[in-house]
């Protein structure tokens, strides 16, 4: 699939519900009521087989919401992976509810796990995810890792006032059980827009807080593809520390993704208000493919070349 601005679109995250078990404040607006959209199971399997065998999409991430909270998850990772048409299939999740499940998400074909994590301070953590526990998400990155799930990422939006001061310590963290660290400059999205203008810590001041605790080497080939990612003298082949610059240096030309949300609509970039009603391809048991395809034409000629900042969903609606 290849879009307007001759970008090649082989990457998926698929959204499995807007529902979210935390509420990140940087993420979920004070005033949002969940709703508890989940997709339609067969829906996301008819979906994926479409866009895989179809049109080239090679990279699955499962996201939300919180994708953990969805009940056919495992059936479907199971459904999807029997296709054998993805390169992987990747989930992003807070962990809050990894430990019982991550053995049989590797069982069931999961290839790889992001689990986000902003701070390793309890108080702090359960101020920012308004009322998350930590130990459990901790302990689910490291069930993670014994699964097999790895290298297993952890994301940490970095913010103003908040965490800036604990970049090296999260990292230091994550290094030391041989997880892949990165960083991510928070994003201005939809009504939380302002927090992105107000908190954000630019790419360049993380790597120099990185830069005084470690020794770091560029890893050549990886800049902003979409993370730079640097080797860690001192950690092992897995130790590497990541920055994505999507804020300050956004990387639109590089692109390769398109969003499906739980409300069935198709969003190809993230900053762009405008969405594209899959839903009504569906008549409940298949997906009239002509009908589809010309959506997914449409949705794909639409993607704009450079991110408008004209979204009007949260992340936790959109799939992060
Ligand atoms: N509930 C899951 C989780 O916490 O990972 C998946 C959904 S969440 C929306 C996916 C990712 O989006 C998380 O890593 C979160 O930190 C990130 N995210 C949310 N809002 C963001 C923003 N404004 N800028 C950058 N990243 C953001």
């Amino acid at each position: 699939m290849i879009d307007a601005c001759g970008r090649t679109i082989d990457h998926l995250r698929l959204s499995l519900t807007d529902y979210c078990n935390l509420a990140c404040r940087y993420c979920v607006p004070d005033s949002a009521t969940p709703c508890g959209q989940m997709i339609d199971e067969n829906f996301a399997y008819h979906v994926v087989r479409w866009l895989s065998t179809r049109h080239g999409i090679r990279h699955l991430r499962l996201t939300g919401g919180e994708p953990l909270m969805y009940r056919p998850l495992h059936r479907l990772i199971r459904r999807i992976s029997a296709l054998g048409s993805l390169r992987e299939i990747t989930l992003t999740t807070n962990a809050q509810a990894l430990e019982q499940q991550a053995e049989s998400l590797v069982a069931a074909g999961l290839t790889r796990i992001n689990i986000s994590l902003d701070t390793i301070q309890a108080d702090r953590f359960s101020h920012v995810t308004r009322g998350g526990e930590i130990d459990r998400t901790l302990r689910g990155i490291e069930v993670a890792v014994e699964a097999g799930l790895t290298p297993v990422k952890i994301n940490v939006v970095a913010q103003r006032s908040f965490n800036d001061d604990e970049i090296a310590d999260i990292a230091q963290w994550g290094l030391k059980r041989g997880c892949i660290v990165r960083f991510l400059e928070v994003m201005p999205i939809g009504p939380l827009a302002h927090v992105a203008d107000k908190h954000l810590v630019p790419a360049s001041e993380i790597l120099e807080r990185l830069n005084k605790r470690f020794e770091l080497r560029a890893i050549p080939g990886s800049l902003g593809q979409p993370a730079t990612d640097y080797a860690v003298t001192g950690h092992g082949i897995r130790g590497v520390v990541g920055i994505i610059a999507a804020t300050t240096r956004p990387f639109c030309d590089r692109c390769r993704r398109i969003r499906i949300t739980s409300r069935a609509s198709i969003v190809a970039c993230v900053h762009d208000g405008t969405s594209f009603d899959l839903q009504s391809c569906w008549d409940g048991t298949s997906l009239r493919v002509e009908d589809a395809d010309e959506v997914l034409s449409r949705a794909v000629l639409a993607k704009p070349k450079e991110g408008p900042r004209k979204q009007s969903l949260t992340m936790v609606a959109l799939g992060g």
